[in-house]
């Protein structure tokens, strides 16, 4: 075992965590609706997280804010999660997706499983890799220009009190619970690659991660090899789950480092590799437990913010979802 590697195991905590936290605020979700769909069926609150499914509201609002400087009332919750990732992104690299994501975790115990079954993990390599991971910016710079260039703020305010906005939650839930055969069969492929490739999703598709990727390049916080102390164990370059080279990097600088610490949980020699935090030329040490402690503060310190100013809770009220929900359950019902 090697000094920092407990870090290793905080971050599988934190990351179960926050897949509990995730399957919980579906289910909760998931009852909402029911109330509206079965009757008799008890009423549960919505969970504002559930808008952290709506990536896109989320940037949309982002642009309305920024044009209007008014918060987005019917998921403002997709707006304040969507700038507490942005946030994240900017301060500790691509910390919210090796840490927070859920998509990233089971990801993650996918690939992991992968490795159990064949023994290892495969690898695109070369020019396949580069322009397949050049799809995510490809997918990323689409929705910028349909939302960010194309769509002015006043078709935003009206698409925001549009009936088909309003519950777009219920309907990104039904595309789980009530999944066509061509999602089910696109579900399973991703399922498959994912077992034998590290991350495929977020590596090649997830333009969430891209956006994140490229803010995190703006990160004060790297991870630093000090070429003097290293021993030249390829421990990092090894256990790097994005397959960044670490050992021959003095500073990764990769918009694909998701900040998981396990390079540095790995390294044998100490003082060779660190996270360390720069303002000009000046770089301090930052110990491993402070990644974690200060990324879920700061994701949860902007959502405080959100709460506190009265920006979390959807405004849509009870009787738009006593019409919209069950209007939703007799079409995927036609569909059946
Ligand atoms: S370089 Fe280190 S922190 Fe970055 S992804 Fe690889 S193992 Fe994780
Ligand atoms: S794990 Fe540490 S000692 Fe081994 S190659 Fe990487 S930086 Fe050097």
């Amino acid at each position: 075992m090697t000094k920092n590697a407990y870090i290793r195991f905080v971050r599988y905590a934190v990351q179960f965590l926050f897949l509990l936290l995730t399957l919980y605020i579906g289910y909760q979700f998931y009852g909402f609706v029911r109330h509206f769909e079965v009757p008799g069926s008890p009423f549960v609150e919505r969970p504002s997280s559930v808008d952290a499914f709506l990536p896109i509201g989320g940037l949309m609002a982002f642009k309305y804010f920024a044009l209007t400087g008014i918060v987005d009332p019917v998921h403002p919750a997709g707006f304040i999660m969507f700038v507490a990732i942005l946030g994240v992104s900017l301060v500790l690299k691509k910390g919210f997706c090796g840490w927070l994501c859920p998509i990233g975790t089971l990801s993650q115990y996918v690939w992991m499983a992968g490795e159990k079954l064949f023994g290892r993990n495969f690898r695109i390599k070369g020019y396949t890799d580069i322009s397949l991971r050049s799809l995510k910016y490809l997918l990323l710079g689409m929705f910028v220009f349909l939302i960010v260039i194309a769509m002015p703020a006043n078709m935003m305010a009206l698409f925001f009190i549009a009936d088909y906005y309003k519950a777009v939650d219920v309907r990104m839930m039904k595309f789980f619970t009530e999944m066509t055969t061509l999602t089910m069969w696109v579900l399973i492929g991703l399922g498959v690659l994912s077992l034998l490739y590290k991350n495929f999703w977020c590596r090649y598709l997830c333009p969430y991660g891209a956006l994140a990727g490229l803010l995190s390049r703006l990160s004060p916080v790297k991870i630093r090899r000090n070429e003097e102390k290293c021993v030249h164990c390829h421990a990092c370059t090894t256990h790097c789950p994005t397959q960044i080279d670490v050992e021959a990097k003095t500073v990764v600088k990769s918009e694909e480092c998701f900040g998981c610490l396990t390079c540095v949980s790995r390294c044998p020699a100490k003082g060779a590799l660190e996270v360390r935090a720069s303002a000009g030329k000046r770089t301090a040490v930052l110990k491993p437990w402070l990644f974690p402690v200060l990324l879920v503060v700061l994701f949860y310190v902007v959502i405080g913010i959100g709460i506190a100013t009265g920006n979390w809770h959807s405004k849509v009220p009870y009787q738009d979802y006593q019409s919209l929900i069950p209007e939703i359950q007799k079409e995927y019902a036609n569909r059946r």
